[in-house]
């Protein structure tokens, strides 16, 4: 039976560049979509730029566009970058659109004609010179509980306090630097408590899609069961869905200088973009009903599906708040949701330092294979919500023996005879050959494979049989055939058969690698290749063109430029710091207690020449990774670290140091995010007067001062936040 399936992707925010870790997801998504059309099903497959809220709105103004004019420009370098990765939309939208505007308007309307809509008073912090509401992440000051200066408004960074913005010491808006006031302003929510939500949700949980495969991975469903709490617990809190002007969105209907809250109409976007694919189809005589795959029972009646791809930063609005607001609305709820793990490279976060925070512009600007990439992400793929490493050296090695070594290599061994000794045409292939080589095919295991998204054991199999054609040509070694007298049917057959296997192959391979399966139907004088149950070999008498090269090996030195390219440079700023520097007067007093230790650790050593071991090992020291770095307001030569030391808090959440660090002279800041250096780890916290420091970096420095310059360490490649230095 054939699916009808409506498949999106999260939206990207309208504020910033598409980078590697985004692409796992839309790529994982595309993949599946190739691969449900090959089999037949129907598949509308949408996405949009998602572009309210606060802070398209100041970084428009700080641009000196308008919102319109920032998102309309990100929308087409969006659209530009994924096209060049193959991630082939049927439409790209916005969520600034009319056909969200209704589609908002009408579920707002549905969920308050069903008593799902409350209105209560907030009070809430206002930038009396901006004129405008802070969100939590615009308001910043000092932590209730530990005194930490620079705190966003909803936790500390240092003690992993969570509060109110309301209790911030010494609070200052993060847009204006005023003193923010109290002010009361009438807020909208939807009623999640509702014990209707309640049991729509415990209900939606358990579904399952049309081809019997659960509505949720089991990491999700046990999110959902942690949210959820027990039968007959309500754990919901309703959910805040409006903002006040100023504010780029859409206004509520009813509700003047009241705005939808941009996590509202953005999952409603998938509808819009559908909708308005629908509106150019129409255009061009094609009808698509959208009813039948938005309206509950509408789409109940047409067994229709919605499959939502997202990453598990987003998960709790699309597993609790969307299905609910649809249902409510009298809208279908997805059919599942496909949520994808994050991006790691080389084991380790993404980091502008190391080059490895690496933007989809400068993949293409570096001439590297889109498919080279889409091949990897396959590999690690697997179906759950587990994080995807890209380990550079291993994609290079899957790719070259893989792709190169294994699948092209079938091509290029036999196609020279077909030309030069056939005339381009195929004679029959063995037929037992390929009724063994295609037995994986018919029971389905690949198949099966793409159908749960497992599409690394897809590409497992899908190389085992590729090794097998390996070993047919091997075994019946055409080069030798060629040169003996009255073997000429026989190296034809043996050649027909290996590109009879390569097609086979390559139709494994479509869903991942278009493009190459594009350039193979081209050389093998074929149809766009399917998905069949069963195959008939390519028909003796087939003429096929002359093999052309399909993929090139990838070279250590392309994925060193990429990385080049994506490192922002400490060099530069540490020259101009350390000639600043020789002119600083003093250290800080962290640089100086640090000296002091020196000097104190020097005297020991002349005064007993050696210290035991049990001396060494009382000093923790710890590889740390500065997730982030600022100045010091009020403070000439300090900079702020948080330090990763591996450390997280009762949540599992990452739970950095702070660390004041007197090498301001020495370094900017952003140059210093994402390096790896190494602190004292068990250093007594002491309360500066900016805070509280937990830890100190090391530094190397002239003995005497003299030359004023400071050098922070680095260890090398394969050092993890965390470990011990000893
Ligand atoms: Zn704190």
């Amino acid at each position: 039976m054939s699916r009808k399936i409506l498949v999106t992707n999260a939206l990207p925010y309208a504020n910033g560049d598409i980078h590697l870790g985004h692409l796992v997801g839309y790529i994982q998504a595309d993949i599946w979509v190739r691969y449900q059309r090959m089999r037949g099903h129907a598949v509308h497959y949408v996405c949009a730029d998602d572009t309210h809220g606060t802070p398209v709105m100041l970084r428009a103004e700080k641009e000196g566009l308008t919102p319109e004019q920032l998102i309309a420009r990100v929308h087409g370098e969006h659209l530009r970058d994924f096209t060049d990765f193959g991630v082939a939309f049927d439409n790209y939208h916005s969520t600034h659109s009319a056909e969200n505007r209704a589609y908002a308007e009408d579920i707002y309307a549905k969920l308050k004609a069903a008593s799902l809509i409350d209105t209560r008073a907030i009070e809430q912090y206002y930038d009396p010179v901006k004129e405008m509401f802070l969100p939590d992440r615009f308001i910043k000051g000092e932590c209730p509980k530990c005194g930490a200066a620079d705190q966003y408004g909803d936790n500390c960074e240092v003690c992993g306090a969570a509060y109110a913005p309301t209790e911030l010491k010494n609070p200052y808006s993060a847009v204006s630097g005023a003193k923010p006031v109290l002010r009361t302003s009438e807020h909208y929510f939807f009623r999640l408590s509702d014990e209707r939500a309640v049991a729509f949700l415990r209900d939606w949980t358990r579904g399952t899609n049309t081809a019997g495969e659960r509505r949720l991975q089991a990491e999700a469903a046990n999110k959902m069961k942690e949210w959820l709490g027990e039968e007959g617990e309500n754990k919901l809190s309703d959910w805040d869905i409006s903002r006040d002007a100023p504010y780029f969105g859409f206004e509520i209907p009813g509700a003047p200088g009241k705005y939808f809250y941009v996590w509202l109409d953005a999952p409603i976007g998938y509808l819009a973009s559908f909708r308005n694919l629908a509106g150019k189809r129409a255009a061009a005589g094609e009808t698509i009903a959208v009813e039948d795959y938005t309206d509950a029972a509408r789409a109940a009646a047409a067994g229709t599906e919605m499959v939502h791809f997202i990453g598990k930063d987003i998960l709790y609005f699309h597993a609790l708040f969307w299905p609910a607001m649809l249902e409510f609305a009298g809208y279908r709820a997805p059919s599942q949701l496909c949520v994808n793990g994050f991006l790691t490279v080389d084991g380790a976060k993404m980091s502008k330092s190391r080059g490895t925070f690496i933007t989809a512009r400068s993949y293409i600007e570096q001439k590297l294979n889109p498919e080279w990439l889409r091949y990897y992400f396959a590999g690690k793929s697997n179906g759950t919500m587990e994080d995807v490493d890209l380990n550079l050296d291993d994609m290079i090695a899957k790719v070259n023996s893989d792709l190169v070594g294994k699948f092209v290599n079938i091509a290029s061994r036999c196609a020279g005879f077909i030309a030069k000794r056939f005339d381009g045409r195929l004679a029959a292939s063995d037929i037992a050959a390929m009724l063994e080589f295609e037995s994986a095919h018919r029971a389905g295991v690949v198949a099966r494979a793409y159908d749960e998204r497992d599409y690394s054991r897809a590409l497992r199999e899908i190389m085992r049989l590729a090794d097998v054609a390996n070993q047919y040509v091997n075994d019946h070694k055409p080069w030798e055939l060629a040169k003996q007298e009255g073997q000429e049917a026989h190296l034809h057959e043996v050649c027909s058969t290996a590109l009879t296997m390569f097609r086979d192959l390559t139709t494994y391979l479509k869903p991942v690698l278009p493009a190459l399966a594009g350039q193979v139907e081209n050389f093998l004088s074929l149809d766009a290749l399917a998905w069949q149950d069963e195959w008939a070999p390519l028909p003796a008498g087939h003429a096929i063109n002359a093999y052309q090269h399909l993929m090139t090996r990838i070279e250590r030195k392309q994925i060193d430029a990429l990385l080049e390219a994506n490192r922002e440079s400490l060099a530069p700023a540490a020259a101009a710091a350390a000639q600043d520097a020789k002119n600083a007067k003093a250290a800080s007093s962290q640089q100086r207690h640090a000296e002091k230790q020196q000097h104190a650790a020097q005297a020991a050593e002349t005064a007993s020449a050696h210290i035991s071991i049990d001396d060494f090992t009382k000093v923790d020291l710890r590889i740390a990774r500065i997730v982030d770095a600022q100045h010091v307001e009020g403070a000439d030569k300090l900079i702020r670290l948080q330090l990763d030391i591996g450390e997280t808090d009762e949540a599992g959440n990452p739970k950095p140091r702070q660390v004041f660090a007197g090498i301001k002279s020495a370094y900017d800041p952003a140059a210093l995010v994402g390096r790896l250096t190494v602190m004292v780890a068990n250093l007594a916290p002491r309360k500066m007067k900016f805070g509280m420091s937990e830890g100190m970096v090391l530094a190397a420095s002239d003995a005497d001062g003299k030359n004023a310059g400071l050098y922070i360490l680095s260890p090398d490649d394969g050092a993890a936040p965390g470990m011990r230095v000893k």
